[in-house]
Formats: C-alpha cells, sequence, structure tokens
C-alpha cells in the first residue's frame, strides 16, 4: 500500500510536483523553487477537484491520478483549466480506460470517436471539438477551439484537419487490442443488425450492451463512460472539462452531450460548475449541466441542484423502451457539481462512484443516487 500523505505532506508534494513541472514547461533550467507558493498562504477558497471515478483510478503508467494531478497544478498555481485538462489527459491517454481517448470504446463500424468541450470560468471562453477521429486528446484539441479560433465547436472532419495544422498528430487507428475484441464481441452479439426499427434496435442495444456489464467484459460505469472533471482554484477561478469517446457502439457521427455547453458542461464563474457522464440523449434533453448551474445561482446547494436535474430527467423519461418493469429510467446517468464556494456534490441515477481531490488528497466517494441497485436489463 502506498503511505498515505498527512494533508500538509500532500498539499507541499503537490504543490512541488507542480511548480517542477511549471518550470520545466517553462524551459527553466534552474530548479523550481522549494518553498510552497505564495498562492498557499493568500487562497481565499480552499481548492478542490471533483470528477467522474475514473479521474482517480487511471494513472496511465505514472504515479497520480487525474484528480490528483489536476490538484497539485492548481496548488502550485497552474492555470484551472490547464490543471483539469492536464489531469484528465492521463485518462485519455491511458489505454486501460475504455471511456475516453486512446482506447475507448469504438463506434458501431470499430471507428474511435471523441467529443469533449471544455470552460474557462475567469476568462468566459469555451470550446469543444465531436465526431474527432485519430487525436488521443480530444480535451487539447477542445482547448485550442478555445484559444486559437472564434468559435465553439468544430466536428468531424474539420476537427481533425483543424487539429493537424495545429500540429497535433494524427493516427489511423485509436483502437487497442482490448476495445477492438470488445468490438468484435458486440459485433458478434448483435449480429450486425444495427439499423432496426428505433424499439428493437434500442432493445438489442441494450440487452447485449448490459449483457457484456454483466458478463464482466466492461464496466457498469464504463458502458456509458466519460470523464468530466471540475475545478475551483485558490483565487475562486472555476473550470471545467469534459472528455469522452461516447456511448459505446453508437452509430457513426453520433454526437452526445460532452461537447454541448449547457449539457455534458456548464460553467459560470459567479456560481460553479456542472458537468455529466452517462446517458448523452437524457441530458442533451433537458440540457442539465445548465439547470443544475441556474439552480445553483437561484441558490440551491451542489447536491440539490444535481437531485433536481435528475427529477428533470426522470419526468421527462416517458417512451416505454427507456423505462423499467417499475416505470423508472432504464440508464445510468450522473452530475459532478462544484459551487463558487468550493462546496461540491455528485448525483446519480443508480449508486456509482466519484472522484475528488481537496487538500486531504484523492479520495473515490459514493455519488448521492436517486434509486439503489442497476438499471434493469431490456
Ligand atoms: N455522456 C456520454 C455520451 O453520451 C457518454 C458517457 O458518459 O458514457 O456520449
Amino acid at each position: 500500500m502506498p503511505k498515505r500523505l498527512s494533508r500538509r505532506e500532500f498539499v507541499l508534494s503537490s504543490a512541488a510536483v507542480a511548480t517542477a513541472a511549471a518550470a520545466r514547461a517553462a524551459g527553466a533550467d534552474r530548479p523550481a523553487p522549494s518553498q510552497a507558493p505564495a498562492v498557499m498562504i493568500r487562497k481565499t477558497v480552499n481548492p478542490v477537484v471533483i470528477s467522474s471515478n475514473n479521474g482517480n483510478i487511471y494513472k496511465n503508467g505514472g504515479d497520480v491520478t487525474g484528480v490528483a494531478k489536476a490538484f497539485g497544478l492548481i496548488a502550485g498555481g497552474s492555470d484551472v483549466l490547464d490543471a483539469l485538462i492536464a489531469g484528465v489527459n492521463l485518462c485519455e491517454l491511458d489505454p486501460l480506460d475504455v471511456s475516453v481517448g486512446f482506447g475507448g470504446l469504438p463506434n458501431a463500424d470499430g471507428v474511435v470517436q471523441l467529443d469533449s468541450s471544455c470552460m474557462h470560468g475567469p476568462k468566459k471562453r469555451a470550446g469543444g471539438v465531436a465526431c474527432l477521429e485519430g487525436v488521443r486528446t480530444a480535451s487539447r484539441v477542445a482547448r485550442a477551439v478555445m484559444d486559437e479560433t472564434d468559435h465553439h465547436l468544430i466536428v468531424g472532419q474539420g476537427a481533425q484537419d483543424f487539429a493537424r495544422r495545429l500540429g497535433f498528430p494524427i493516427e489511423a487507428d485509436l483502437t487497442t487490442e482490448r476495445s477492438r475484441r470488445l468490438w468484435l464481441e458486440w459485433k458478434r452479439r448483435t449480429d450486425g443488425e444495427h439499423y432496426l426499427d428505433p424499439v428493437r434496435r434500442s432493445e438489442a442495444f441494450y440487452r447485449t450492451g448490459l449483457e457484456m456489464v454483466r458478463d464482466g467484459l466492461i464496466e457498469f460505469d464504463h458502458f456509458w463512460g466519460t470523464i468530466n472533471c471540475n475545478g475551483i482554484g485558490p483565487k475562486g477561478e472555476i473550470c471545467g472539462v469534459t472528455t469522452t469517446s461516447g456511448l459505446a457502439w453508437k452509430i457513426p457521427g453520433r454526437v452526445g452531450d460532452s461537447p454541448i455547453l449547457g449539457a455534458g458542461l456548464y460553467v459560470d464563474n459567479d456560481v460553479g460548475a456542472a458537468g455529466s457522464t452517462g446517458r448523452g440523449e437524457a441530458n442533451l434533453y433537458n440540457l442539465c449541466s445548465f439547470l443544475i448551474v441556474e439552480n445553483m445561482r437561484r441558490g440551491m446547494g451542489p447536491k440539490d441542484a444535481g437531485m433536481e436535474a435528475l427529477r428533470r430527467i426522470r419526468a421527462n423519461t416517458v417512451e416505454q423502451r427507456l423505462l423499467d418493469s417499475k416505470g423508472e429510467p432504464r440508464f445510468q446517468i450522473q452530475f459532478y457539481v462544484l459551487n463558487a464556494k468550493g462546496e461540491y456534490a455528485a448525483v446519480s441515477m443508480y449508486p456509482s462512484k466519484f472522484a475528488v481531490c481537496t487538500e486531504q488528497g484523492p479520495q473515490s466517494l459514493d455519488c448521492d443516487a436517486m434509486f439503489p441497485g442497476r438499471p434493469e436489463p431490456a
């Protein structure tokens, strides 16, 4: 077991790592200053990073998870969005995370198509990409759309061309041996019938997908899987990023909630941030990240605002194919919420975990769930 750091050790070591990294990035040869950055003394808000649970699982071969990396960089004085993107890059690059970036579960044709968005609270800027192929780190391309263009969303071939022109390496194929095998297994189980009438298609989709979860081939939280990561810095700077390979086995060209501002992510620096993982269609219909931030603006705390979004989704889910035998939604969806005071909560339709990192270090905690158990298969 790794040694558990004391709170002070964690803050100081995170800050030291981040300061050294910042110095390296700036091309400085001299060693980073050894004292903790002044920002740790002058802070007015305790920094927090909150994300989906994969943010506290995958390390891409390194020592720290995404939330710990992002927190360390924020503690060291980094721009909050730079820090969050560095954190989610660990999941995007790690082939073991089959919900994001390289090795993400592909679409119905076996091609990995990525969606991502990011928002910078203090700068009031945003960027996103959808259906991006061939670049492992969709979040960095979303950030480039924000920084380098007047636009908020670039999709498909245009997104790849944009990335190529900015110097991102383009790869022919982002699948891995593992994600290819899972796609082949899905093909075998569905017998190639992807364009059935909507009810039969949906039934086939859920039946085979959830069977693969039940058979231990896909983790429950990775059938619907993504990383959303939101953070607040010591001066109250709030930012967020969401990045995903989207719904497993989706119809090619399908865009989920992740790159859509107000759905997969929303940030208002005066109020807070919310982002999502799970069934993107339910979120797109209800624009829940925007709804959550607006409810916090009206005085709700993060947990109440998140639960209100789940209730809205439940009320607007009326199609039989999406309901279980008790008439409740038969899918997972989670929201990760942070307010301007640094208070946070994560809520989910069915029990699941989320990740958070504070000065206490990184943790995986239970989301507040609306229903017990797991969604029933079709
Ligand atoms: N929300 C993402 C989407 O619908 C997928 C997910 O989180 O599983 O594309």
